[in-house]
């Protein structure tokens, strides 16, 4: 059947899917057409080439992106993700779910994205460093604590912010630590940033799970991805007296239906580079998407969770830590089995919500410790969650959805105020 061939086909494609939720929200919101048009479409998309010296003296070309996709709000803001995969309509979508993001955490941003095209494990930390002062350099006019705020997202870490900061100062000729988030502690990083997507995944879990009456002490929970998200996610839970029982990174795939040591766990991680073959785990045969358990955490990439094997998942609750895991053909079918989705715009948005932090910390030169950080983190993630909660029972709706429609609300409350300017 043709139709639904190209139906399935376009299900893979993140910007059709970020449009797909975005269109299905304000259809319910009544949006008249103009105003839906002026949110839908990215404000500016940016593609630079980038040329690199390697190591061997030759010369590579990549490609770079920078999307904002709304500076309504306030500037655009969002990370920058180096890997193969990443193409302008990649960024376009995780641009637009950032606007999404940071409206329904009700943080003053608007959304942005940037990416280049490249394998980091192919590169020399040398090669690393030329190519993203090449992008930070390029890109030094849309960079700013007032226009547009990078962080890390896939592949990128503090190390690569600390380098964004010095091109940058290096061009304003003073230093500004605000231009991005995510730095480390000593180039002006807030405490608690490294962990807070995952202290954010937590949170949204514990509102959502209690909203259902299923305790979170003693969910059996599968985690996908044991990066930043995945890994900090399933110490926490495990800590909050949740069970884990099964992890999968791209070294491999693990299981304990008794629970595997986190703690264990995450060093073994470190020092071997994933999580194959920890000691007292069994590998795991079959896809962790399908394993069974209470809580499942996609914490890797996109379109994991499709149309082919959503059928398939047996958990009561999906914590979406990574950007756009699920399609909306298999947000369909889990919502028919009863599963709820926590969507990435509200599971994952505890990142940006200490990098907001982070932002105002070096604005106003005054840090916070940890314990004040993870208390206003909370406080931002319950107030979220409770939003999105009531939004649901409201319009009987699922939490995705629900999700958007706060989010749409905050950016389209704040066009009217501000009008359109001809
Ligand atoms: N990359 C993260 C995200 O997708 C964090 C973005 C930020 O802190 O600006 O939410």
């Amino acid at each position: 059947m043709p139709a639904e061939g190209t139906n399935i086909q376009k299900d893979l494609n993140p910007l059709a899917n970020a449009e797909r939720q975005f269109d299905e929200a304000a259809e319910r919101l009544n949006l008249p057409q103009g105003i839906r048009e002026v949110i839908k479409r990215p404000r500016r998309a940016t593609i630079v080439s980038l040329p690199v010296v390697m190591d061997d003296g030759s010369v590579r070309v990549f490609t770079g992106y920078r999307v904002q996709h709304s500076i309504v709000r306030g500037p655009a803001k969002g990370g920058i993700r180096y890997h193969p995969d990443v193409s302008l309509d990649e960024v376009e979508a995780l641009a637009a779910w950032m606007t999404w993001k940071c409206a329904v955490v009700n943080i003053p941003f608007g959304g942005g994205k940037g990416g280049i095209a490249c394998d980091p494990d192919r590169l020399s930390k040398g090669e690393l460093e030329r190519l993203t002062r090449r992008y930070a350099a390029d890109l030094s006019d849309l960079f700013g604590p007032e226009s547009d705020v990078p962080a890390p997202d896939v592949n990128t870490n503090a190390q690569i912010m600390a380098w964004i900061v010095d091109t940058y100062s290096m061009h304003e000729r003073r230093t500004e630590y605000a231009v991005v988030t995510g730095k480390p502690l000593e180039v002006g990083g807030s405490a608690g940033r490294r962990e807070a997507t995952g202290r954010g995944v937590l949170f949204c879990t514990r509102e959502v799970c209690r909203h259902i009456g299923m305790p979170l002490a003693g969910a059996r929970v599968a985690v996908q991805g044991f990066g930043n998200v995945g890994s900090v996610s399933a110490d926490l839970m495990a800590r909050s007296g949740a069970k884990i029982v099964a992890v999968a990174d791209v070294s491999g795939a693990i299981h304990d239906p008794k629970g595997l040591d986190v703690t264990a766990l995450l060093r073994y991680a470190a020092d071997r580079r994933g999580v194959q073959g920890f000691p007292g785990s069994q590998p795991l045969k079959t896809p962790i998407i399908e394993y069974d358990c209470d809580i499942l955490v996609p914490a890797a990439l996109e379109n994991q969770i499709t149309h082919e094997n959503a059928d398939r998942v047996r958990a009561r609750v999906i914590a979406e830590g990574a950007n756009g895991p699920t399609t909306p053909e298999a947000d369909k079918i889990l919502a028919a089995k009863g599963a709820m989705v926590i969507p990435d715009i509200l599971c994952n948005s505890g990142g940006v919500t200490v990098s907001y932090f982070e932002w105002v910390q070096n604005r106003m030169g005054l840090y916070w410790p940890e314990d004040e950080v993870n208390a206003r983190l909370e406080q931002y993630m319950v107030q979220a969650s409770k939003d999105v909660l009531a939004k649901a029972v409201e319009h009987g709706v699922s939490l995705r959805v629900a999700a958007f429609m706060v989010a749409i609300e905050r950016v389209v409350k704040v066009i009217m105020l501000r009008g359109l300017y001809a």
